[in-house]
């Protein structure tokens, strides 16, 4: 039986995946060193979808475990979602940042190539487009970064494309996630972040489960339908089953392809606590903050090439996204320490 290994498997996205690959009926293995999740995850999941599910602790740094795994499971392709992701702590430890990604994906890809798997779909994210000079952004907008997070990768896409280059039986897709949000309609798993959430979303919800007393709303003079910063929030249920799409595609193509998996519409920070607050009968307070240090006006996914390539488009609207959400949160107001 081959497997699909998912690197980082019981976080946010990768807890997601596990259980749209197992409804699908693909067997998983996840390899995950909990530096950002709880074994809850997988084990909820596991309670969600009949399947086959192997979970297993390890750092994908550690160049024996990883062998370990690939000599002990016939494994077709990866999903590769091990990473760090916050911003702000990236630019106060570039090297942990750097070692975890990049020098993570290295590792991963060595021990990829030295037992033959060559199908990669790497977790990217629309921060390699840095400051977009026009929305929607497709593919080919040039890309940037402006802190060490969003150079990490950057670095993984080009050292990709460096290694289809040398070696043109990978078959690897970057996507490029737009900004996940949502749960699973169960309620049962959802984003559980570490302390005082940098994102918008889960700051909303731990808001509205009063957790926090208000939200602070990061400007409100962009140029905006509403002066507050607009992004391309994405199911992540959607998100999930685009990964099923790009590893189908895989089966029958090499190469490197980048892929945005947004939904093509952007929301500004207001619109987020209006429908969350209209769809969920439930109080957001908030105050206007001066701008987030960093921060764009705009971005949003030009989305055709998801759906030319990979037949995937987001299906989930913004009422879905705050009603899953906040079905998440109220169940669980301190996530999987619930
Ligand atoms: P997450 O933190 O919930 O999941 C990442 C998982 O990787 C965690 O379970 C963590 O324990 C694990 N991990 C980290 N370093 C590891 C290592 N060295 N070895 C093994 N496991 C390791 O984050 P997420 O939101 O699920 O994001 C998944 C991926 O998608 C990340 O690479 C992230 O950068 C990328 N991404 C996320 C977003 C977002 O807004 N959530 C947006 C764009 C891209
Ligand atoms: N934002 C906000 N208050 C918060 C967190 C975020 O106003 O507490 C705004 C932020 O300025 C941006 C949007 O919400 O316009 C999305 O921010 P997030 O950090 O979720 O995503 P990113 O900026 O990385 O796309």
């Amino acid at each position: 039986m081959t497997h699909i290994l998912l690197t980082g498997g019981a976080g946010y996205i990768g807890s997601h995946t596990a259980l749209a690959l197992l409804r699908a009926g693909y067997p998983v293995i996840s390899f995950d060193n909990y530096s950002n999740s709880s074994t809850s995850a997988l084990e909820r999941v596991t309670q969600l979808a009949a399947g086959n599910i192997t979970t297993l602790s390890g750092d994908i740094r550690d160049e024996a475990a990883l062998r370990e795994v690939f000599r002990q499971h016939k494994i077709s392709a990866v999903v590769h979602f091990a990473g760090l992701k916050a911003v702000g702590e990236s630019t106060e430890m570039p090297l942990h940042y750097y070692d975890n990604n990049v020098a993570g994906t290295v590792t991963l890809c060595r021990v990829m190539r030295e037992f033959n798997v060559k199908k990669l779909v790497f977790s990217s994210s629309a921060t390699v487009y840095g400051d977009a000079k026009t929305v929607p952004i497709a593919e080919s907008a040039p890309r940037s970064a402006t802190n060490p997070y969003g150079q990490s990768k950057l670095m993984i896409e080009l050292i990709l494309e460096d290694l289809v280059k040398a070696e043109p039986d990978w078959g690897i897709t970057l996507l490029r996630y737009f900004n996940p949000v949502g749960a699973d309609s169960s309620g049962q798993i959802g984003e559980d972040p570490n302390g005082i959430p940098n994102n918008l979303m889960p700051f909303i919800a731990q808001v509205a489960v009063g957790q926090r007393p208000k939200l602070s709303v990061f400007g409100d003079d962009y140029p905006t339908h509403d002066g507050t910063g607009v992004r391309d929030y994405i199911h992540v249920s959607d998100l999930a089953a685009g990964h099923l799409k790009a590893l189908q595609y895989l089966e029958t193509h090499q190469g490197i392809e980048a892929i945005n998996l947004g939904t093509g519409t952007g929301y500004s920070v207001l619109d987020m606590v209006k429908t969350f607050s209209a769809i969920n009968q439930v109080a957001v307070p908030y105050q206007i903050a001066p701008r987030r240090p960093g921060d764009i006006a705009s971005c949003y996914a030009k989305p055709d090439k998801a759906l030319s390539l990979l037949g995937w488009q987001a299906e989930k609207t913004l009422d879905d996204m705050v009603r899953d959400s906040w079905r998440w949160q109220s169940q669980n107001p301190n996530g999987y320490s619930s």
